[in-house]
């Protein structure tokens, strides 16, 4: 199937599944994670209206969206960041996703307010307590969000969070339920404001059961563009086990 047939499918399925949970289908985005995947199947999505995208990696996001199909937009970023990477992440991408220690806090905010500029940004959350994740403990994520609000450069629009890789909706479904209970005690503290408003959670295999849990940002990658070459191992620490889902 082409692009966007499988497009229209997800879009289809995260409809069932805010019907599901009395949730209003446009509540919830589509993000094409394009890593690996050339800049000529990606302008197939960006024909057929699609504007939402992730990059995991500063160096790909250079070379690939500079192709001139491609120039026009910029992806949000969703990897690991390294504060060296800063300048050129903040130059290639649009929102940041993974925002997950205070260091890199610190120097996002040092660069920013070099350009005197903000920045939409997303706080990662570790909510499979695994060590192979990247993201703040879920226990040091409210005094996380607490700091970074002393840091007006950073716009901070919600929280990201991977959920333990499984088949089992019973392992998987609690990540997502940590996510939506700290996303609301962060709103009942109203450190953000009302621009505070997404959770941004659900991957190819697991979008579904992170809609009916309060998505509103799901991140798909190969349920519509196949499976990658690059082993998750070049995306994920080396630890990361493998994959069952
Ligand atoms: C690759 C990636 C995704 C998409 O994964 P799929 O399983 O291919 O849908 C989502 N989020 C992050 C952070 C990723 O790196």
């Amino acid at each position: 199937m082409d692009v966007s047939g499988r497009i229209r499918g997800i879009s289809a399925e995260i409809a069932d599944a805010c019907g599901r949970s009395g949730r209003d289908a446009q509540s919830v985005s589509l993000m094409l994670v394009t890593k690996t995947v050339p800049a000529s199947r990606i302008s197939q999505a960006v024909q057929c209206g699609h504007r939402l995208f992730g990059e995991n990696k500063i160096q790909e996001v250079q070379e690939k969206w500079a192709a001139p199909e491609l120039q026009s937009l910029k992806p949000d970023f969703i990897g690991h960041l390294q504060t060296n990477k800063v300048k050129p992440c903040l130059d290639a991408c649009a929102r940041i996703h993974s925002v997950d220690r205070m260091r890199l806090v610190e120097a996002l905010d040092r660069e920013l307010q070099a350009r005197g500029e903000k920045r939409e940004v997303l706080l990662q959350v570790n909510t499979s307590g695994e060590a192979s994740k990247f993201g703040v403990p879920l226990e040091e994520a409210m005094g996380f969000a607490r700091s970074v609000k002393r840091y007006p450069t950073l716009d901070v629009r919600g929280l990201m969070t991977l959920a333990v890789f499984s088949r089992e909706e019973e392992k998987v479904r609690p990540c997502f339920k940590k996510l939506q209970r700290l996303f609301a005690e962060i709103r009942d503290e109203d450190l953000f404001g009302g621009g505070f408003r997404h959770l941004s959670m659900g991957m190819s295999g697991d979008y579904r059961l992170a809609v009916e849990e309060g998505s509103t940002i799901v991140r798909i990658g190969t349920a519509v563009f196949g499976a990658r070459a690059t082993p998750d191992s070049f995306y994920w620490p080396e630890a990361a086990p493998k994959r069952q889902g």
